[in-house]
């Protein structure tokens, strides 16, 4: 076995092959960019090594850094994960050129599979069934669209060289050939640096099934059962789940014996997969499916087969690249249950899962029985935009189907992902839309439901504002009672957060809030009642099933897995003029406060003059954005403050 392994990735898989590397007793070594120095990977990695600047092609996929930190960190062998350098095969054989073992398939193999054309050929020769269409080297405009014509529409124009759902156009009419052609062209050049396609017939109902194969050095090859991955989008998976539902027995023969062939085909070491499409029309059939493309490497998904065989992939992966034999033969391995994996990433379903950076406020996962979550970052992270937005992968694993579903749906519930926005409500929703649950779907389920899985605009939650609205001021009581303890002045903080102020008035006290929600104007109504504060949006109240994650700035309020954001309306100087309603007056610069010209209580003019503060031996003169009342003075004379710290807070006259 080895001694010393080097993870050439970062993310959740980098931190997932640490942890089994770690159980068999090897010492694990992290390379990370610029971007990742204080990444989960690195922290867990017994030794890390930074290879550059953020961006990708002078980082993670820098083969000669990565070698050159193995060879540092005297590793005897380098783990790809997948993605970035995973199934290149000129980084493999590089690897193996410095002596160091690459735990994957053999260079040949990979470039024998890694072009989708070529893999074609290589399987009809085998003897597996391939989707018809064209394949061949001729990519002539014209001639490639009367192949097309011949294939019958629809057809599916691909980019031999793809991955990810990218370069992949699906035609319906001749008419629309030419621009389709011209667009995936285009995007397998940008993408691929290949701008070859082939032609697809486009499956109707298809199902994407794959099957998991393992092969040793010494010629045994076997699978692990199948993985359904259908539910897509964009061509790229978001459910995967195992076994697939409608499978019988004998198609599972089928489909493993062919995926076992096309492994022996390419001379295949190690883990891989082997991607079908499946006609779904009617139900999953014998010899309704057809080859798509093997990849060379781990696969994102490969949790849930770990679920049902009870066994650790990774593993497997170090044993066969160490030389030995595949620890089962193919009448051992077993299936147990049902597992499903979801991808939790930072996306706004409603804004057409756009992705959403920044810093992840909080992150929190539910545990429980049957419940597996692979992540790679923790709260506090900042989710960039130089690597792919996944926060982390939920497997459950149950007994039936319907049990592993809910076991998801019940956790994704209760995911807390603060900051960037999530698709956990969508992926809770897709967990319970009834004809997914009754096993009705194809790769087009997505797309077909949207509206229904909540992936459109849906406006602001009222009642989640006026919750974050609440948690807001609870906060801003709290915060002033404070500072007020602090002040040993002891100058009385009248303010109108506080219940017990000077401001209370026989019978309950009606006020209003500007706050902002999802960058929305709103104004939230407080009612106080002695000690019960009720906060209202436009008479909605607030929530009693959503959780709220509070900072200094805003409140994050989590409720059916959707995010809204509320912040009290901050108005900067230059703002102050646009007769808003409220306002937060900031600091516009570092500096020194000179006076505070009004007290908190008192009654302001639009334009007066509230403070003096001096930078830069000049002086600045904030005045009041609104017509209102001094709510709060954050700030005393001789204070120094920074570029946007909060000094005074105005709130509209009623
Ligand atoms: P599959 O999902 O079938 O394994 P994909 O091609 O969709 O196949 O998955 C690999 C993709 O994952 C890569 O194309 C890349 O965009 C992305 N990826 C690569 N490395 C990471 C990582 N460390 N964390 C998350 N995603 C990654
Ligand atoms: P990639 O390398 O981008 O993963 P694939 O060839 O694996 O490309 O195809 C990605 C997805 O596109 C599949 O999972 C499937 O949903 C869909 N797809 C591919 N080929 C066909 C086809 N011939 N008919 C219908 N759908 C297809
Ligand atoms: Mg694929």
């Amino acid at each position: 076995m080895f001694k010393t392994v080097l993870i050439a990735n970062r993310g959740e898989i980098a931190c997932r092959v640490i942890r089994t590397a770690k159980r068999l007793g090897l010492r694990t070594v992290a390379v990370y960019s610029q971007a990742d120095a204080k990444a989960l990977h690195v922290t867990l990695a017994n030794e890390a090594h930074e290879i550059g600047p953020a961006a990708t092609a002078q980082s993670y996929l820098a083969g000669d850094k990565i070698i050159a930190a193995a060879k540092a960190a005297r590793a005897d062998c380098i783990h790809p994960g997948y993605g970035f350098l995973s199934e290149n095969a000129a980084f493999a054989q590089s690897v193996a050129d410095a002596g160091i073992a690459f735990i994957g398939p053999p260079p040949k193999a990979m470039l024998a599979m890694g072009l989708k054309d070529r893999a074609k050929a290589l399987m009809e020769k085998a003897g597996v069934p391939v989707v018809p269409g064209y394949h061949g080297d001729k990519q002539e405009p014209k001639f490639l669209k009367e192949k097309a014509y011949e294939i019958g529409y629809p057809v599916l124009i691909k980019a031999v060289a793809g991955g990810g759902g990218k370069g992949m156009r699906r035609v319906d009419k001749h008419a629309d050939f030419d621009t389709a052609l011209e667009g995936a062209q285009r995007e397998a050049q940008s993408a691929f640096g290949d701008a070859r396609v082939l032609i697809e017939k486009y499956i109707t109902a298809p199902r994407h099934i794959e099957i998991q194969i393992f092969a040793d050095t010494h010629g045994n090859a076997i699978h692990l059962n199948e993985r359904d991955c259908s539910l897509q989008r964009r061509h790229q998976k978001v459910i995967e789940e195992a076994p697939a539902p409608g499978m019988s027995a004998a198609l599972r023969t089928e489909m493993g014996n062919a995926a076992v062939a096309a492994a022996k085909a390419c001379g295949y070491v190690g883990a891989g997969t082997i991607e079908f499409i499946a006609d779904g029309a009617g139900g999953l059939k014998t010899g309704g499916f057809w080859f798509m493309e093997m990849n060379t490497r781990l696969q994102v998904e490969h949790p849930v087969t770990e679920a049902i065989t009870g066994l650790d992939l990774v593993e497997w992966q170090f044993q066969i690249a160490a030389g030995e034999k595949l620890p089962l033969k193919q009448d051992q391995v077993t299936l147990t249950g049902h597992a499903v994996e979801a991808r939790l990433y930072a996306e706004d379903p409603e804004r057409g899962f756009l992705p959403s950076t920044g810093k992840l406020i909080a992150l929190k996962f539910p545990e429980g029985d049957g419940l597996r979550v692979d992540t790679g970052v923790t709260s506090g992270d900042t989710v960039t935009p130089f690597y792919d937005p996944m926060i982390a992968k939920l497997i459950a694993h149950g007994k039936t189907r319907e049990q592993a579903l809910s076991v998801l749906a019940h956790a994704l519930d209760h995911t807390i992902v603060a900051g960037p926005r999530s698709n956990a409500g969508f992926l809770a929703a897709l967990c319970r839309a009834p004809q997914f649950r009754a096993g009705e779907f194809d790769t087009g389920f997505i797309d077909g439901h949207l509206a229904e899985l909540g992936a459109v605009p849906q406006g602001l939650d009222k009642s989640a504002a006026a919750l974050g609205a609440r948690e807001l001021l609870t906060h801003e009581r709290a915060r002033i009672a404070a500072a007020a303890e602090r002040d040993a002045t002891g100058s009385s903080h009248i303010s109108p957060w506080d219940a017990d102020d000077g401001f209370q008035l026989s019978g309950p006290r009606r006020q209003i809030v500007p706050i902002v929600a999802d960058g929305e104007k709103v104004t939230a109504q407080v009612m106080q009642e002695r000690s019960r504060t009720v906060v209202t949006i436009d008479g909605i109240a607030a929530a009693g099933d959503a959780v709220a994650v509070v900072t200094d700035d805003a409140v994050y309020v989590l409720r059916h897995g959707r995010q809204t954001k509320i912040a009290l309306r901050g108005l900067s100087l230059d703002e102050g003029g646009d007769g808003s309603s409220g306002g937060m007056v900031r600091a516009p610069m570092h500096g020194k406060v000179l006076s505070v010209l009004v007290e908190e209580g008192a009654t302001v003019t639009r334009g007066q003059r509230l403070a003096v503060i001096e930078a830069m031996k000049m002086e600045h003169t904030l005045v009041s954005p609104l017509d209102g009342t001094v709510l709060e003075i954050a700030v005393a004379r001789d204070d120094q403050v920074s570029e946007g710290a909060k000094m005074i807070l105005i709130v509209a006259k009623e």
